[in-house]
């Protein structure tokens, strides 16, 4: 790794960006924020540019971005990052469709950059040590719960309800880590999704998987989770019984928790990038949205009850008095 941070610019200024990017790339010795790219965040103590194009033509000097807008739009934002011959990191889901996640790679190839399209869930503490303790375990079972509420983790996000990844935005977290430590590939055999009657998106979703042995993996994701939130994992075995829970940060052997070493998912993120970067590299597994897309291939289509969100409840309310 070169000794000079990598000017970098972040597109896309939204609440990924500012609760994770803009601190994990702050606390990197790898990167320099140079710039942003956004409609509206005016607020930084760095340019503005409206365009990828516009960045590239105001400081050809940046030499990488982090592409953290929503998954619809994303193809274009990639091929005009790698046309100006930046290095390209993406935030979760890659994209609004598998094809076009397939060609990212391509692109980058084709332009000679590195590019990372990230799973942050994968990086959490916890992951690594689970994977390894899994290594030579017989798996005889998995359960996921990954059960949240929309309105405190995306509040008044329009474009999470399109037609498309609802509550599979989180659900896919949970996926990424599944396809990293369980052993593949992961096939889904039965989906039931929940579309709230005035959405195109679901709010919830039952699946049964197999592994790559055939054990069955039951996952329950929610949109709608009222009290605590789970985002836990559950691996029975020939020889005791793994929970990863916590999203990934916490490890329980038997019930017993083991130590994992802290090292924030974004810091490590960054860091990967750094070396991706240094040596051109591609790293874009999609298995995780593989199953993403088989879920909706193969699911039984539900009707749940209307969804709304805190905006619209409160001009419900207004408009009853
Ligand atoms: P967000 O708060 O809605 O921010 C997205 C930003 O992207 C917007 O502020 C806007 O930035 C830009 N943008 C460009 N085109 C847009 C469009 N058509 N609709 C809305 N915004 C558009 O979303 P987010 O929660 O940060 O999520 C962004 C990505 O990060 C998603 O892929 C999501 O899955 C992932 N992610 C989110 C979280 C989370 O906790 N929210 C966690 C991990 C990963 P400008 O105004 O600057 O142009």
């Amino acid at each position: 790794m070169d000794d000079i941070p990598i000017p970098i610019a972040v597109v896309g200024i939204g609440k990924i960006a500012r609760d994770q990017h803009l601190p994990a790339i702050a606390a990197s010795p790898a990167f320099e924020l140079a710039a942003v790219v956004s409609a509206h965040a005016d607020d930084l103590d760095v340019p503005a540019l409206r365009t990828i194009e516009a960045l590239a033509a105001a400081l050809p000097e940046v030499r990488a971005v982090a592409i953290c807008t929503p998954p619809i739009g994303r193809h274009a934002l990639i091929a005009a990052a790698f046309r100006a011959g930046l290095h390209v990191l993406i935030e979760k889901p890659p994209a609004a469709t598998l094809a076009e996640a397939e060609g990212f790679a391509a692109l980058a190839a084709a332009a000679g950059r590195g590019f990372y399209a990230t799973w942050h869930a994968r990086e959490a503490p916890a992951v690594a040590p689970a994977r390894a303790w899994l290594a030579d375990k017989q798996v005889r079972r998995t359960e996921i719960r990954w059960l949240e509420d929309v309105r405190v983790w995306h509040p008044g996000q329009q474009w999470i309800w399109k037609p498309g990844i609802g509550v599979f935005d989180p659900g896919i977290n949970a996926f990424s880590i599944a396809t990293h430590i369980l052993p593949g590939p992961l096939a889904v055999q039965e989906a039931a999704l929940h579309f709230p009657e005035n959405r195109d998106a679901p709010i919830a979703a039952e699946l049964a998987l197999a592994d790559g042995h055939g054990a069955p993996v039951d996952v329950q994701f929610s949109f709608d989770q009222q009290g605590p939130q789970r985002w836990d994992i559950r691996v029975e075995t020939d020889r005791g019984m793994l929970d990863l829970v916590e999203g990934g940060n916490r490890l329980l052997i038997d019930g017993a928790p083991v130590p994992v070493p802290h090292l924030p998912e974004y810091h490590r993120i960054y860091a990967r990038f750094a070396d991706i970067v240094a040596d051109g590299r591609i790293d874009a597994d999609l298995a995780p949205f593989r199953l993403v897309a088989d879920a909706f291939l193969l699911g039984t289509r539900r009707t749940a009850a209307p969804f709304f969100d805190q905006i619209e409840e409160k001009n419900t309310k207004r408009m009853a008095i």
